[in-house]
C-alpha cells in the first residue's frame, strides 16, 4: 500500500498532464489513521465522478462496542454517519476547478433510515464511500487542486464524521434509540393481530408533495380514538400509546380535506423506520403492506386478473392476462394480484388514486348493467374473502361510498385530522340500508398464482446491461425504460439502482424458465441477507440502498419486454 505523501506527490507530479492519466491512481492508500481506495476514476471532469472508499478500523473510530454488533443499531449508525458526511462534505468541498472537480458527493437522503452501500460499521471498521470530481483546468489534471482534495479535505471529513469522539454523541444515541424503539414497535405488531400503529403525538403530514420533512406551521398532532388506543412497551420510550389499526379490512372515512390520505401515506412509510425528527418515528406498519394504485398504460404480462375481471370482449382470458396498455382498473387488479404472487399482506388503497370502477359498483348501476355485461368484480366484493381465505387486510381509504360498510371490520373517521372509531355506526347504518346491493364477489377469491418469469423478458448482450438511474420514478435497463412512478414506496434513488442490479442479478442466477417469480425473489434476497448489497453488482462503490422483495416484483412487472406465464397449479 502506498502512503498519502506518495499520493500527494503523485499528484502533483500528474499536474498538467492529459485527464486521462488520473486512471493510474486506482489503488490503495494508507493515511496516518484510515485508508483511502480509489475505486473508480471518471473519464473526464464532467463525467460521473470517481469513486473511494474510506476506512477506518474500530480502534481509531471509537463507537461502543455494543452499537456495532446488533443489526439494525449498525444501519441506524451507518445511517447516521451518511448523513453527517453528507452534511460535512457540503461545507468542505471547494470548486477545485471545471466541471465537477472538487465536489465531494454523498448520495441523498431520505427520511428513512436503511442499509446503504454508502456507509458500513461493524465490529472491526467503519467504511465510507464517496463520489469525488477529481480536479482538472479545461480538460487537464489540476494535480495540486487534487492533492488538496485527497490530502486535506478528505481527511477533514474522516475527522469530522467518522470518529466517535468528533460526533454528537447524545444525537447519535437518539438516532439508535429512536430506530431500535420503531422496530421493536412494529415487531410487536402481529402479537397483537394489528397491521399498523400509529403513535399518539405523531407527526404526519409533510411540509409539500415534494419536501418530505415535517409540517411545522399550525400542525395538529395525532390523537388516537380511545376505542382503538393500544400500548405497547419500547426500550427506549418506555410504554407508547397510540392508535392500533386491527388486522382485518379497515376503511378510513372522512369529509374531504381531514387528513385521510395523510393517514393512508404514513401508514406507507411505517414500513421504515424513520430518522429522529421526522414526526412519523413511531409509526409502524406490517413490513409486508403494499400501496395499490391505478395505474392505467401500463403493460401486464400473463397475470391472473380472474378474481377480478372475467368475460372480457373478445373472449380475451383473464386467467393468462397480457396488455401492453392496460386500463384503470385492469391496472389495478393486475396489481392487486402481482403483489399477492410477491408476498404482501396488507393491501394500502386510497380512492384518490383508485380506479373508480374496479372499487364500486352500486346498486342502480347494477340495476342498469347485468353482471354478465360487466367483466369486473369491484373490489368491495372481492377484499373479504381476501381476509377470509388469505388473510391478506386492507386499509382503504373511501370517503365516496358507504356500500363498504357492508364489509369493513374497522371504520376510522378523519374528523379535523384526528381518528375517532365510528365501526358500530357504520354497521347499524349497513344494516339499516339492508339489500341496497347484490354481492358479486362469487364464493371464494380463488388461488393465488404463481408465475414463471422467461429468462429471454431481459436482454442479455455481449457486454454489461446499462443502468441508468436519476430518480425514484424510472429506472433504464439497456433500451429499456421502467416506469416506477406508482410504485410509491420506493423513496431513494439508490432502491432503484439496488433493484436494478437485482435484476440484472436475477438474470444471470435465477431466472431458468422454471422457478417461479416468487421463488427467484427468495434466492435474490437469500443471497442479499447473507452477504450484502454488494454481493447484486462486481463493481464495488456503486449506491445501492436496500429494498423489499415487494418492490423487486413490482419493478420486473413493470418491465414492457417481460415476458411470464402462469404456473399451474
Ligand atoms: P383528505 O385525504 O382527507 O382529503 P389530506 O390527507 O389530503 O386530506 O389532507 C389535506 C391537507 O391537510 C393536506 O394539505 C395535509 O398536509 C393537511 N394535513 C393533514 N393532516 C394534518 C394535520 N394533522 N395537521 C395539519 N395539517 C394536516
Ligand atoms: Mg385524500
Amino acid at each position: 500500500m502506498t502512503s498519502d505523501t506518495r499520493l500527494r506527490q503523485s499528484l502533483e507530479q500528474l499536474d498538467g498532464q492529459s485527464y486521462k492519466a488520473y486512471k493510474s491512481l486506482r489503488g490503495s492508500y494508507e493515511f496516518s489513521d484510515f485508508s483511502l481506495t480509489i475505486d473508480y476514476v471518471q473519464g473526464d471532469p464532467f463525467a460521473a465522478p470517481s469513486r473511494i472508499r474510506l476506512q477506518l478500523p474500530q480502534s481509531v473510530a471509537g463507537f461502543p462496542s455494543d452499537w456495532l454488533s446488533v443489526p439494525i443499531r449498525q444501519t441506524a449508525l451507518a445511517d447516521y454517519l451518511s448523513r453527517r458526511a453528507a452534511q460535512l462534505a457540503r461545507s468542505i468541498q471547494q470548486k477545485r476547478g471545471s466541471g465537477k472537480s472538487g465536489k465531494i458527493l454523498v448520495p441523498e437522503l431520505s427520511q428513512a433510515v436503511l442499509r446503504r452501500t454508502v456507509a458500513w460499521v461493524d465490529a472491526a471498521a467503519v467504511e465510507l464511500r464517496l463520489a469525488v470530481g477529481l480536479p482538472a483546468r479545461g480538460r487537464r489534471i489540476a494535480g495540486y487542486g487534487a492533492a488538496a482534495l485527497m490530502c486535506e479535505d478528505i481527511p477533514e471529513l474522516v475527522a469530522g464524521c467518522l470518529k466517535y469522539a468528533a460526533l454528537d454523541a447524545a444525537a447519535l444515541e437518539r438516532q439508535i434509540a429512536v430506530v431500535e424503539d420503531a422496530a421493536v414497535l412494529r415487531s410487536q405488531l402481529s402479537d397483537h393481530n394489528l397491521i399498523a400503529f400509529i403513535a399518539d403525538q405523531a407527526i404526519l403530514p409533510r411540509r409539500s408533495g415534494v419536501d418530505s420533512r415535517p409540517l411545522t406551521a399550525e400542525v395538529v398532532p395525532f390523537r388516537s380514538s380511545e376505542a382503538l388506543r393500544v400500548r405497547l412497551p419500547a426500550p427506549h420510550a418506555g410504554p407508547v400509546t397510540g392508535l392500533g389499526i386491527p388486522a382485518g379490512v379497515t376503511l378510513i372515512v372522512g369529509g374531504g380535506y381531514h387528513g385521510k390520505s395523510t393517514l393512508l401515506r404514513a401508514i406507507e412509510q411505517g414500513i421504515y423506520n424513520a430518522i429522529p425528527g421526522d414526526g412519523r418515528e413511531q409509526v409502524v406498519t406490517h413490513p409486508a403492506a403494499v400501496k395499490i394504485r391505478a395505474e392505467d398504460g401500463r403493460s401486464v404480462a400473463g397475470v391472473n386478473i380472474s378474481p377480478f375481471i372475467n368475460d372480457l370482449p373478445q373472449d380475451r382470458s383473464t386467467a393468462d392476462f397480457s396488455t401492453p396498455n392496460a386500463s384503470g382498473s385492469t391496472s389495478q387488479a393486475a396489481s392487486i394480484v402481482e403483489a399477492l404472487e410477491a408476498g404482501a399482506q396488507v393491501l394500502l388503497i386510497d380512492e384518490d388514486t383508485a380506479a373508480t370502477n374496479f372499487m364500486i359498483r352500486d346498486r342502480k348501476m347494477q340495476a342498469l348493467i347485468a353482471k354478465e355485461k360487466e367483466p369486473i368484480t369491484p373490489f368491495i366484493d372481492k377484499v373479504r374473502q381476501l381476509y377470509d381465505d388469505h388473510g391478506i387486510s386492507t386499509i382503504l381509504v373511501m370517503g365516496g361510498s358507504g356500500d363498504y360498510f357492508d364489509v369493513a371490520d374497522t371504520v376510522i373517521a378523519m374528523d379535523n385530522y384526528q381518528p375517532r372509531e365510528v365501526t358500530a355506526q357504520a354497521q347499524a347504518i349497513a344494516q339499516s340500508h339492508q339489500n341496497i346491493r347484490q354481492s358479486e364477489g362469487g364464493a371464494q377469491f380463488g388461488p393465488i398464482s404463481q408465475r414463471v418469469i422467461l429468462p429471454q423478458s431481459i436482454e442479455q448482450g455481449n457486454r454489461p446491461t446499462k443502468v441508468k438511474v436519476r430518480d425514484t420514478d424510472n429506472l433504464a435497463l439497456g433500451y429499456e425504460a421502467i416506469d416506477l412512478r406508482a410504485v410509491e414506496q420506493v423513496i431513494e434513488p439508490g432502491q432503484v439502482r439496488a433493484i436494478a442490479q437485482a435484476m440484472l442479478y436475477a438474470r444471470q442466477y435465477y431466472l431458468d424458465g422454471r422457478r417461479s417469480l416468487a421463488e427467484v425473489l427468495d434466492g435474490v434476497m437469500a443471497d442479499i441477507e447473507r452477504g450484502s448489497l454488494d454481493a447484486l453488482s462486481d463493481r464495488l462503490g456503486l449506491d445501492l440502498v436496500e429494498f423489499r422483495r415487494l418492490e423487486l416484483a413490482a419493478a420486473f412487472n413493470r418491465l414492457r419486454t417481460l415476458q411470464a406465464a402462469p404456473i399451474d397449479s
